[in-house]
């Protein structure tokens, strides 16, 4: 495994772990009337006390004078989400983060922010289907072309670069639903050769797992309606990178307006303080669920990178410090066989989405992929006899019991 991000530096001082990063990463202190959490400033808009006020405002904002906790408009900010800013930026190792209404409004608003008309994209395939389809269809339509290359495939990435063409290589590590891992350092470096801004969404890996910024990629995106808020009740998505990337897409989510309601941003907040026992606990579940389910008979395969099976075992085991919670694994049979097995299992819930409290577990043949013919989806990779399990804070002991009884049946 990687040495552990959280491990002190060579002549620094020690790193507080991820759990102190999780309860007290960005916090300031400085709260209204002593509380605890960050309260919930529950505003559209920003008052000022005088014409003088107002005037000193907007000249400190035209000479770019930072305005901490100072705002005019709800769209260009609010204290309750820049808290949460402040707290995901410190558990990913980031200068800043810009936090948004959900992952795909982090994916739409970086994209759609930096691309010229006439721009090109590399991107790796086995990827979240929406990410795909914004590329491949709507950035197609303002004329900015995207290439898929397979995962894994280092010369195909290299050689799908247009010089001065290409603006992004994009990929997500890990995968959806087989947990691909993309070298981070790699892409990094071929990013840095030829010019081109990286992109992961670190969604599957948490900042817990991996932390790609450390290794040179440009910006970090996740999904914080999964791991981050890890509780299934709040939509929301997160960029991260360097101050003046993030203050280029602070300024676009103004225009662009995919902006976090302050209620939804302090329920983020309060999962993150979990974020270090519950990631912990999942990486732990995951492992041990993914072993099992190798020795049974019933299973044709599992896809976990924590298993020395999975074809990018190594690549994980160097860049993060625990495989996550998602186990993916094909049943013998039909399509069929697989929805009873999933039908037959008690503790999770039949749902899309993961990295919450609550296990989840669907077929991606009929949950992602239902108006598709097994021939279509067999092009995409998606397999009909394919189960995601996405797991929970549940015992193992409790959550294997249960495999096993439906696997029985
Ligand atoms: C869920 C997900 C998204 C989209 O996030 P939303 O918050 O649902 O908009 C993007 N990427 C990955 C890897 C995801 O799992």
């Amino acid at each position: 495994m990687a040495t552990n991000p959280q491990s002190p530096k060579p002549g620094g001082a020690p790193r507080p772990g991820p759990s102190t990063v999780s309860v007290h990463g960005g916090d300031t202190r400085a709260r209204a009337h002593q509380a605890i959490p960050m309260p919930i400033i529950q505003t559209a808009t920003y008052a000022f006390a005088d014409t003088a006020d107002l005037v000193n405002f907007m000249e400190q904002r035209g000479l770019g004078v930072p305005l901490e906790g100072r705002e005019d408009y709800g769209r260009y900010g609010n204290p309750t989400v820049q808290s949460v800013e402040r707290k995901v930026a410190a558990l990913e190792g980031a200068d800043d983060a810009v936090l948004l209404s959900s992952g795909m409004a982090a994916i739409t608003t970086l994209l759609l922010a930096s691309l010229p008309s006439g721009a090109h994209i590399v991107m790796t395939d086995d990827c979240y289907r929406r990410t795909r389809q914004f590329c491949l269809v709507f950035l197609k339509r303002l004329g900015i072309e995207t290439t898929v290359v397979p995962m894994g495939d280092y010369a195909a990435l290299e050689a799908a670069i247009v010089p001065k063409k290409t603006r992004f290589l994009v990929s997500e590590s890990p995968t959806n639903p087989y947990l691909r891992c993309v070298d981070l350092p790699r892409l990094a470096e071929i990013g840095r050769r030829l010019r081109v801004a990286t992109v992961i969404d670190s969604t599957f890996g948490t900042p817990l797992n991996q932390r790609p910024l450390e290794h040179g990629i440009d910006y970090v995106v996740h999904s914080a309606t999964k791991y981050l808020g890890g509780h299934h009740d709040l939509l929301a998505g997160v960029v991260l990178g360097s101050k003046a990337r993030v203050a280029a897409l602070r300024d676009a989510r103004g225009v662009l307006g995919g902006i976090v309601d302050p209620q939804n941003a302090y329920l983020l907040e309060r999962g993150l303080k979990t974020l270090g026992l519950r990631v912990r606990q999942q990486n732990e579940t995951a492992l041990e669920v993914a072993r099992w389910l190798e020795r049974h008979p019933r299973i044709e395969r599992v896809w976990y990178p924590g298993l020395p099976s999975h074809p990018d075992h190594e690549i994980a085991a160097r860049q993060m410090t625990g495989f996550g919670g998602v186990v993916s694994f094909e049943i013998r049979g039909k399509l069929e066989d697989a929805s009873r097995f999933i039908d037959r299992m008690e503790i999770p819930y039949i749902a899309p989405s993961l990295g919450g409290v609550d296990s989840l577990i669907e077929q991606p043949a009929l949950m992602s992929y239902f108006e598709k013919t097994t021939e279509e989806r067999l092009a995409v990779g998606i397999k009909d006899t394919l189960v995601r399990f996405a797991i929970g804070i549940e015992d193992a002991a409790d959550l294997i019991a249960d495999l096993e009884q439906a696997l029985a049946a």
